[in-house]
């Protein structure tokens, strides 16, 4: 059985069209359902998304409470679909849904993370293409994660991974980053996106901006080390301050009485600062990554026993 994960927020006329090409693509697979995650839309979202469910019975809907955001919506998504494979697309009609059967296809190679790579579109807004760009550089550089430029939530996962998926005990999860630190056998295909169908982009500055930063740090305890190198380039400079402060007290007469001392005093607690508030840092982040509990090892495949078994920290 294959699942179809559609988060959806204020996607009304889109829906009917989306649900309509993905039910004329599926039509080939036996089983199948599509499964839309209403993220608390203030349209008439969920009116239609019951209308379609009573018209199609592959049709399953969830419906949240308020606004959570796209992130908790796919999560929502894996946490209730039925399938063995489970494939994500957005409800605009970016993500082609002919390029299903071909992610199908790979998967049934072996592959169990078909994830889709956006080739280059000169239709997209330059900004949306430099924020893009820029934030797949700054995470690869912040984090130790492997993302590729344009590598958005339009995948497919195996139901052992969306198992794995699943047990993440963390709030805040960065589905790009937990799919590609979680490894197993992964394939990328390369797709042209559509333009948007209907209606504006759901995805606002201020909500790319939290995207960004949750990414970052929930994939990098980096930053923090910042804070001790900067400690330690302050004390470098103020100990040759120092020196050459000492030098102008003994040696020339252009220093006021006690200025040397004030002097060489700043710059040195301000750098030891640096460097001990970044080393409270550096444990505060490994505290953090701590408390995330996720899986110290996940286990791909083995000839012991038929379940995956997976070990967890404390
Ligand atoms: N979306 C969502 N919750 C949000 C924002 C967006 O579920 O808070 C959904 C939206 O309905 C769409 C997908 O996430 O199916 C991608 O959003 P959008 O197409 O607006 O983003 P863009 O393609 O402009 O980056
Ligand atoms: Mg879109």
């Amino acid at each position: 059985m294959i699942s179809l994960v559609v988060p959806a927020f204020n996607e009304e006329e889109n829906l009917p069209v989306l649900v309509h090409r993905l039910i004329a693509v599926m039509k080939r697979y036996e089983s199948y359902e599509i499964l839309i995650i209403d993220d608390g839309s203030s349209d008439q979202t969920r009116h239609v998304l019951r209308e379609l469910s009573k018209e199609y019975p592959v049709v399953r809907f969830i419906s949240f409470s308020r606004n959570f955001g796209h992130q908790m919506a796919l999560r929502a998504g894996y946490d209730n679909a039925r399938g063995d494979a489970v494939i994500c697309l957005d409800a605009d009609l970016q993500h082609p849904p002919e390029l299903i059967p071909t992610l199908i296809a790979k998967w049934r190679e072996g592959y169990e993370v078909v994830y889709t790579v956006r080739a280059p579109d000169p239709k997209l807004s330059l900004f949306k293409r430099a924020t893009s760009k820029y934030f797949y550089r700054l995470l690869r550089s912040a984090s130790n994660l492997a993302i590729e430029d344009g590598a958005a939530d339009f995948r497919l996962l195996d139901r052992k991974v969306v198992d794995t998926i699943k047990q993440f005990k963390e709030n805040d999860l960065f589905l790009r980053g937990a799919i590609s630190w979680v490894g197993f056998r992964q394939c990328r295909v390369l797709y042209e996106p559509a333009a948007r169908y209907a209606g504006r982009s759901k995805y606002s500055f201020r909500k790319m901006l939290k995207l960004a930063a949750m990414g970052i740090t929930s994939f990098s305890t980096r930053p923090l080390y910042l804070s001790v190198l900067l400690g330690f380039c302050m004390s470098f400079f103020a100990l040759l301050f120092g020196a050459e402060a000492t030098y102008e007290y003994f040696f020339t007469n252009a220093t006021v009485s006690g200025w040397t001392t004030l002097v060489v005093l700043m710059v040195l607690i301000g750098g030891v600062q640096f460097i001990m508030i970044g080393i409270i840092g550096v444990y505060l982040g490994k505290t953090f990554v701590e408390v995330k509990g996720r899986p110290a090892y996940i286990i791909g495949d083995t000839s012991e026993i038929e379940e995956t078994v997976t070990s967890w920290q404390a």
